[in-house]
């Protein structure tokens, strides 16, 4: 049998190598697939951007893209026929804004990079947060237009916060695009200075600089997209790489396949046959048909009945993919959104309290203890309050500063308590990083993310 369980019984070296092998043969011939996040304030020009890549590597047809262009010349918005290749809902046409996490893919030479362009809307940041669980990457997309990067940038924008976001949640590659240079005639004066300016902001948000890269851009021309830079005010001083380059040098994460199952739930749908269709994202190791694994914290088992990947059925599918699952006879009141599936030999914890080492950002109010956050974790937004402030700590050495503080402000790093009312699955950072990460929120608002230090 194929089934990962019985993988599991042999021993550990054992499971692993087998693991391993199963991923080499069944991927030998396929390229690497990886995730990317697009963000960014409002209007930084991320779906036109986007929307023309998709375009200048072939993955939109002549055919949409003709439909597009005379659609946006009818209603005088033709500047925006790029961005409508992934502002597909009418409602985000006739405001203009992205609303949910849109998915494309492109191929590269090596890679299969599904992205993900995230809103960049402040009400929106919800969504964002579950498309930047499941990124590996990001690019960071800025809008050079001078005082238009200073309102993202420094006046209460987006790019502070996206970037810390991401970070937060364990994105460590990021590209940023100094994008629509056209509107300062491709200025090395004003790249340099965008530059410096995030390059700092950026090491405190905790990137390291080899991870970073910056490249000039015009997403509505297309120039330096996918092709090396034309424009003679730009190669006067630029040579480096192109922005999809930039993509195709990005280094694949390691996939966890050789730890246990954990899956994380993002989508519940009545699937065509019996039973409940679930998509989600494979965290760590392997799944394969058949297989019995436990559901949420109420652990039903269930046995994978059909598994598919971007609808192709498929016999095991491995840390990183995104799949759909189809479990028959299972009790629909026991999978909801954001709950974990798991290897019966080594279930997830469940619990409804824990402890956090997390970073206060955002505050009008300080937290104090009983708190109340909703607490995000994966694609789970659960209620939840803050019930014991244990200690603040020092940001970068991680010392106790002072144990049982009476409240922590903007900027504090500490060691707090979290309960929600209902059992969660989760993990210890320690223990799968992938699934030990959490954020708060208030009010629409992001205040704090921390990773999962103590499960009670
Ligand atoms: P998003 O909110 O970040 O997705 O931004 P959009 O892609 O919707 O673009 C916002 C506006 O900026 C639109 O009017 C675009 O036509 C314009 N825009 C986008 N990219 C560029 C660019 O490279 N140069 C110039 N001049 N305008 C751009």
């Amino acid at each position: 049998s194929r089934s990962s369980a019985t993988l599991f019984k042999v021993s550990k070296e054992q499971a692993v190598r087998n693991a391993r092998q199963l991923y080499e043969k069944e991927r030998a011939d396929q390229k690497s697939h990886i995730h990317m996040i697009v963000i960014g304030h409002v209007d930084a020009g991320k779906s036109t951007l986007m929307g023309h890549l998709l375009y200048d590597t072939g993955n939109v047809s002549q055919r949409v893209m003709h439909k597009h262009e005379q659609e946006s010349k009818k209603l005088g918005k033709q500047s925006f026929m790029y961005a409508w290749v992934l502002d597909e809902t009418g409602e985000e046409r006739a405001r203009g804004i992205t609303m949910d996490v849109g998915q494309s893919r492109i191929e590269t030479k090596t890679k299969i990079v599904t992205l993900l362009d995230a809103p960049g809307h402040k009400d929106f940041i919800p969504n964002m947060i579950s498309g930047a669980t499941q990124a590996d990457v990001a690019l960071l997309v800025v809008d050079a237009t001078r005082g238009e990067f200073e309102s993202g940038f420094e006046l209460g924008g987006q790019t502070r916060e996206h970037a810390i976001l991401v970070r937060s949640l364990g994105v460590n590659q990021l590209g940023v695009v100094i994008n629509k240079l056209d509107t300062v005639g491709w200025s090395q004066e004003r790249f340099t200075e965008i530059v410096m300016k995030l390059k700092s902001f950026l090491k405190l948000a905790g990137f390291k600089d080899s991870d970073v890269s910056f490249t000039p851009c015009s997403g509505l021309t297309g120039e330096n997209l996918t092709k090396k830079a034309q424009e003679s005010a730009l190669t006067s001083w630029y040579s480096g790489p192109h922005l999809l380059d930039v993509i195709e040098n990005f280094k694949i994460p390691e996939r966890a396949i050789d730890r246990p199952l954990r899956m994380s739930v993002s989508d519940i749908y009545k699937g065509t046959g019996s039973g409940f269709c679930i998509s989600g994202r494979v965290e760590t190791g392997v799944l394969c048909l058949n297989d019995k694994v436990l559901v949420g914290a109420s652990r039903e088992q269930a046995q994978v009945k059909s598994l598919t990947m971007n609808e192709f059925p498929q016999t095991c599918v491995f840390a990183g993919d995104q799949v759909s699952v189809t479990l028959p006879a299972l009790d629909i009141n026991n999978v909801t959104v954001g709950c974990i599936i798991s290897d019966p030999q080594t279930p997830i914890p469940v619990t409804t309290r824990f402890q956090a080492r997390i970073i206060v950002f955002n505050v009008k109010v300080p937290i104090t203890m009983g708190f109340p956050v909703l607490l995000h974790h994966q694609s789970l937004i659960e209620p939840a309050v803050v019930c014991k402030l244990t200690a603040s700590i020092h940001k970068s050495t991680g010392e106790v500063v002072k144990k049982k503080p009476r409240c922590l402000g903007n900027n504090s790093c500490a060691l707090v308590e979290l309960e929600t009312s209902r059992p969660i699955c989760i993990e210890r950072y320690a223990d799968f990083k992938e699934l030990g990460r959490v954020m708060l929120r208030v009010a629409g608002v992001t205040i704090a993310a921390g990773m999962v230090t103590k499960i009670r």
